[in-house]
């Protein structure tokens, strides 16, 4: 059994870490280091313009199947608890990024249609509930047949700091049992709705062996008034190795933007990867 005392210093060496880690982050900001590396481009076809946002944004933040970027790089990883519990970027030395796409309300399948044209293997953040894979199972599974990474996006998509620790306990377990329905898989990844963590968010996905993903770049496609040619130079803008890019199922402008990024971000020598292989090292 452990004793109050342990569980109190579990919570503090959380904090520490989750500090340090702020304090990691904001320094390598400042310092506009941020861990980028650039491949060397062979060519450019375009040349971009600026804006990013998310569908909030506290942070700045696909087994390849039918997809061909490059042979699968990596296998899943296993979640690490002594690893840091939040990524906000893949591997700095490999040029390679990943798309992520979220919720899945409002969708617009021009966007499926297009990483299978394209081969970009790709990675989805879904909510459980509200209508998306419960609500549409068959299309779930078809993305994972597809060679994409399906991962959990909770079940309600409420902002999970808002809400007391047994509710996020819970809804971040119940997000990742319905995609685990589904799938057949339980990749170690989660994304909070918005980017909101806090430490009850953290434990919750420690607890249900998650790391918490955020972004490094992002469209800005929930906000109608951000147009398709800021959404492209938003991710142009400062492409970097390991590149976690965050876009939306139902954002505006995403299919239009996304259909100029991946031709351009490939000419400027990057290859696209699920999460798990930007991550591997
Ligand atoms: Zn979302």
């Amino acid at each position: 059994m452990k004793s109050n005392a342990s569980v109190v210093l579990l919570g503090a060496s959380r904090r520490v870490i989750f500090s340090a880690f702020l304090v990691l982050a904001l320094a390598l900001g400042v310092l506009g280091l941020a861990g980028c590396g650039k491949p060397n481009p062979s060519r450019s076809a375009e040349s971009g313009h600026s804006e990013q946002q998310d569908e909030t944004a506290a942070s700045n933040g696909s087994g390849s199947g039918n997809t061909g970027d490059s042979a699968a790089v990596s296998a899943v990883p296993v979640f690490d608890p002594s690893k840091p519990e939040v990524i906000h970027r893949g591997n700095p030395n490999r040029p390679m990024v990943a798309l992520t796409i979220d919720d899945g309300w409002n969708r617009d399948d021009r966007i499926f249609d297009l990483l299978r044209a394209q081969s970009v293997p790709a990675t989805t953040f879904l909510i459980g509930g509200r209508g998306v894979a419960e609500g549409d199972p068959a299309w779930v599974k078809s993305l994972d047949d597809a060679g994409l990474e399906v991962c959990s996006h909770t079940y309600d998509h409420y902002k999970l700091t808002d809400h007391p620790e047994e509710y996020i306990a819970n809804d971040i377990k119940h997000g990742l049992d319905v995609i685990q329905s589904i799938t057949g898989k339980r990749l170690p990844y989660m994304r909070p709705p918005g980017g909101f963590v806090n430490e009850a968010v953290i434990q919750a996905a420690v607890e249900n062996h998650c790391y918490i993903v955020m972004w490094t770049s992002a469209f800005g496609d929930t906000d109608e008034k951000v147009t398709a040619d800021q959404e492209v130079q938003s991710v142009l803008a400062n492409l970097c190795n390991g590149d976690i890019i965050l876009c939306h199922w139902g954002g505006y402008h995403t299919y239009e933007a996304m259909s100029r990024l991946i031709p351009e971000i490939r000419a400027r020598g990057y290859e696209f990867g699920t999460l798990s292989d930007v991550l591997a090292p």
